[in-house]
């Protein structure tokens, strides 16, 4: 397995494979890798050449210094979880002066508006940190194809809008949401949760799957009034949020517009884990 940590080195891998006229599918990671990033791994390997693998706790993203402290990390781990998927893939596991210099910061984007609501509203210069780190990344990787997961809708719809407005030459694609078996997205977090709270984590799901079937025949805030009715007596889950929003501009859906497409989207608290979802609605 090749790890690459510094500019150099992975470099003149990429200079090398697009000499040879291979396409790139990279994915970028922040670690503590899981099914749910196998399932990107698999989609960049049947469309390209070559999968490049990043795993970078990206400090900028953070807006809590103590969910970036806790973030798990176990290099070790990730290489082995990488080798018995596929040994081919390159892994690019830069340190944080490989990437920012002395200038850990973020750079100004103007998402128009994409970046004000759900995850943007509640994490303050999260996305500007996401962005930040993907240009930095997509400049050094220079992949033809990046991969993506819908686990992070918000990010995904930020990210096409980064391409767009960098003019980046990299095609963005979104992939499905990778669950347990019992309807828990799989995260990185989930290791963070108690036996209690993994038990009754399914609840999540189970909660965005009813408020889809109720879509159709109530109102947006009927639906949320649901949600948020279901949280606030449950002794295990704070909610944070719970929207309905405009599956393309992520605007908050006050009212349901025909041929447009709906998705939910929540984060909720189990103890300081912070666990977000979302589900199509239509
Ligand atoms: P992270 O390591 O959490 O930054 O995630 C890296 C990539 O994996 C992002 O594009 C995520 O959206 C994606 N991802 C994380 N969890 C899942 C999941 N359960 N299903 C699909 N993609 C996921």
């Amino acid at each position: 397995m090749h790890v690459y940590t510094h500019r150099p080195q992975i470099s003149a891998a990429v200079a090398n494979i697009k000499k040879k006229g291979l396409k790139i599918g990279f994915v970028p990671t922040m670690g503590a890798l899981h099914r749910g990033h196998a399932s990107l791994f698999d989609f960049a390997q049947k469309n390209c050449d070559v999968v490049v693998v990043s795993i970078f706790v990206n400090p900028t993203q953070f807006n809590n210094p103590q969910d970036l402290e806790t973030y798990p990390r176990d290099l070790q781990a990730d290489l082995a979880f990488l080798e018995g998927i596929n040994p081919e893939i390159l892994v690019f596991a830069p340190g944080t002066t490989t990437i920012y210099g002395a200038n850990v910061k973020s750079l100004d984007f103007d998402f128009a508006g994409l970046d004000s609501v759900m995850e943007g509203a509640f994490r303050p210069g999260h996305f500007e940190g996401v962005a930040t780190v993907l240009k930095y990344l997509f400049e050094i990787v220079q992949p033809d194809l990046a991969f993506f997961g819908e686990k992070d809708y918000q990010q995904l719809q930020i990210i096409k809008r980064l391409v767009e407005l960098e003019k980046l030459p990299v095609e963005i694609i979104g992939c499905p949401i990778s669950r347990h078996e019992d309807g828990l997205a799989e995260s990185s977090r989930n290791q963070r949760l108690s036996k209690q709270h993994r038990e009754a984590a399914p609840f999540i799901y189970k909660t965005l799957m009813q408020a889809k079937a109720l879509f159709n025949d109530k109102s947006t805030s009927e639906v949320e009034a649901f949600v948020e009715n279901e949280f606030k007596d449950h002794a295990l889950f704070n909610l944070e949020y719970f929207e309905i929003a405009n599956a393309s501009s992520l605007a908050h859906a006050s009212e349901k517009k025909e041929n447009e497409h709906y998705r939910a989207f929540i984060a909720a608290f189990a103890d300081d884990v912070r666990l977000i979802d979302n589900i199509a609605l239509n």
